[in-house]
């Protein structure tokens, strides 16, 4: 793994992401190395030749870029697009958590995208906020798949038991079930989770499984939620 600390020039991006004002990445690269992780571009627009996952820069200045984050007070943020906020490194560097500590002053409507447990540490901070959503990425139940497509990321176990600890601490969770694809288990994941579970959305985001038929997919999402009563969920 070759990690770089970098000192960039921003932090705070204006989003593309329908719904989504402001991203907040404090680290390019993502040691979690997804199969089929959709932010890979990320390679071409940071001069990154090395494969995914085998390279992170560690933004080291990013709590103190978070000045203009005046403007962030009641806009909707996500921690991270196109990086895990709570892959491993973050234990050492703990840039999301002084991120996070920066962004209780203004209150921002924040959701943060994980696959990693290690946002637990953090507890203290989130219970702080007061528009939260904690996403866990989470669309596989088999042990062996999620070792083969999420080699570094959280285990599935780890993962709903955090789930579990934030709903008992009373912080709004969804499960983001994406990417769809063959060996996906949705509705496993339902299955497991839906005790801690406030919202679901799904996605197949740029997977290109073209033995996949989304449109039927999209149909046995919504029936199945349907039946199970999930008053709340989204299907992009
Ligand atoms: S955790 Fe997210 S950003 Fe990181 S490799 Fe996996 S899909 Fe990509």
């Amino acid at each position: 793994m070759k990690i770089s600390e970098v000192k960039v020039k921003s932090i705070i991006t204006k989003s593309r992401i329908p719904g989504v004002d402001y991203v907040i990445n404090p680290y390019t690269g993502c040691a979690h190395g997804c199969k089929y992780c959709y932010a890979t571009f990320m390679k071409r627009f940071t001069n990154h030749p090395e494969p995914w996952g085998s390279f992170v820069d560690v933004k080291i200045n990013a709590p103190e870029l978070m000045k203009g984050l005046i403007k962030l007070k009641g806009k909707s943020v996500t921690l991270s697009s196109v990086t895990d906020p709570y892959q491993l490194l973050e234990k050492k560097y703990k840039i999301t958590r002084q991120i996070l500590e920066k962004l209780i002053t203004v209150q921002p409507n924040l959701s943060i995208l994980t696959k990693s447990s290690l946002i637990m540490r953090d507890l203290d901070l989130l219970k702080q906020f007061k528009h939260l959503e904690v996403w866990f990425s989470l669309s596989i139940t088999d042990k062996s798949v999620r070792k083969e497509l999420e080699p570094r990321a959280s285990s599935i176990a780890d993962r709903i038991k955090a789930l579990k600890e934030l709903h008992e601490a009373g912080i709004r969770t969804v499960v983001f079930i994406a990417p769809i694809h063959l060996r996906s288990d949705w509705k496993g994941v339902i299955r497991m989770t839906k005790d801690y579970v406030d919202k679901y959305v799904f996605d197949r985001l740029n997977y290109h499984e073209t033995s996949i038929d989304w449109l039927k997919i999209r149909q046995e999402i919504n029936d199945y939620c349907d039946d199970n009563n999930l008053k709340h969920f989204i299907i992009f």
